[in-house]
């Protein structure tokens, strides 16, 4: 029997002639002329003031944790349903993540609980826009403002959707995107810093640069460079950039196709959800197919039909387990917010496969199989 895999990474286009050009040119530290590609490609296509390649999101992450300043103590509002990643990022800062529930419909972090988990020692909101479809970020922004808190949009899923006509992560003060092989434009490991605050610009090209000031330095501004600031090393080689500029040159024909497999899901198993057996995503016109779910009606009944496709070499993956009742989440953070929907959905929620090379019999396969496990009697 064939297997259907969950994901699988692809080449789109010139991938492998971009590398090999990369190794002619004799420059494969981080920065060259790839590099610089994918910087204006992002800054140009998101209308953001300044795009940074890092090693992944969650390096970006770190970057917008240390941009923010962030103190022992200081909290962070921010969904419980994500990626590790979006907390950790303010716990290696000492922050202390404030867990807010989503809301039932996208999964999103529930904008209507987020003023009253502000205290005092609010500094950061981290909107997560959760398979590409956007936070109420219009609100987000308002209570932002108010409070003089900063807002870091967690993309990592989110390249190419939109909120009001603009781009996602180009929003709050900063934006953090993935290229990670499980996102929808791919680098293996990859992720950038959208800085969309002139203020912030400089100090984030220092951080990226091991706290030196060597960017100014390389374009003539200061004439030696030295250590000024903290830092890491936060930028990738140019093999990495040679990929990744190989796929955004095919960005919008990715995109399409994920939003082509998403609307095949969704009309193949709009019969279950209208005879109340599962739920599906809400239909977005202006994401970017990312990740297509089921929701059902129990954990017992996703055990099962994890079991039935698998059985049937099909691979689908659940996620998020809650982050406010893990172990490190326990330690690091607390609850801002009664946890309700994040608890309840957590257990019910299932994605199914969707990768670029995925052809409509994938797709048919995946949705006969569903529609057998609830024809069996479930
Ligand atoms: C994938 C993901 C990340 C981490 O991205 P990496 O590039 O793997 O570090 C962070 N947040 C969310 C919501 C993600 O989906």
């Amino acid at each position: 029997m064939n297997r259907l895999p969950f994901n699988k990474p692809f080449i789109i286009g010139h991938e492998l002639e971009y590398i090999a050009d990369a190794v002619a040119q004799g420059h494969l530290s981080g920065d060259g002329g790839y590099t610089k590609r994918c910087h204006r490609w992002l800054e140009e296509k998101l209308g953001t003031r300044r795009a940074l390649l890092a090693h992944s999101c969650t390096a970006a992450l770190e970057m917008a944790a240390i941009l923010c300043d962030i103190r022992p103590g200081d909290e962070i509002i921010m969904p419980s349903y994500t990626f590790v990643s979006t907390a950790n990022a303010f716990v290696l800062r000492g922050g202390v993540p404030v867990f807010v529930d989503i809301r039932a419909d996208t999964l999103n972090l529930d904008e209507s609980l987020v003023e009253a988990a502000v205290t005092p020692r609010t500094r950061a909101i981290v909107p997560v826009h959760y398979a590409g479809v956007p936070c109420e970020m219009e609100r987000i922004m308002d209570i932002a403002r108010r409070h003089d808190l900063l807002v870091v949009e967690d993309a990592a899923q989110a390249l190419l959707s939109t909120y009001k006509g603009r781009a996602l992560g180009s929003i709050g003060h900063f934006g953090c995107l993935s290229f990670h092989e499980t996102k929808n434009i791919i680098s293996g490991e990859g992720g950038a810093l959208l800085v969309n605050d002139e203020r912030f610009v400089k100090r984030a090209e220092i951080i990226r640069e091991k706290g030196t000031n060597r960017s100014q330095f390389f374009r003539g501004e200061v004439d030696k460079y030295t250590w000024v600031d903290i830092g890491s090393s936060y930028l990738p080689g140019e093999l990495v950039s040679a990929f990744l500029y190989a796929q955004l040159e095919h960005a919008e024909k990715i995109t399409a196709k994920r939003r082509h497999i998403c609307a095949a899901y969704t009309a193949q198993l709009v019969p279950l959800q209208q005879a109340g057996k599962l739920r599906m995503p809400p239909v977005d016109g202006a994401g970017n197919g990312h990740m297509f779910y089921i929701i059902l009606d129990s954990l017992d009944t996703r055990t099962r039909l994890i079991a039935h496709l698998k059985a049937q070499g099909i691979l689908p993956v659940f996620h998020y387990v809650p982050l406010h009742s893990s172990p490190a989440g326990c330690q690091y953070g607390r609850t801002g917010s009664a946890m309700t929907v994040t608890d309840d959905l957590s257990e019910r929620l299932l994605r199914l496969p969707l990768y670029y090379e995925m052809g409509d019999a994938d797709i048919g396969r995946v949705s006969g199989a569903i529609d057998g496990f609830f024809a069996r009697g479930f």
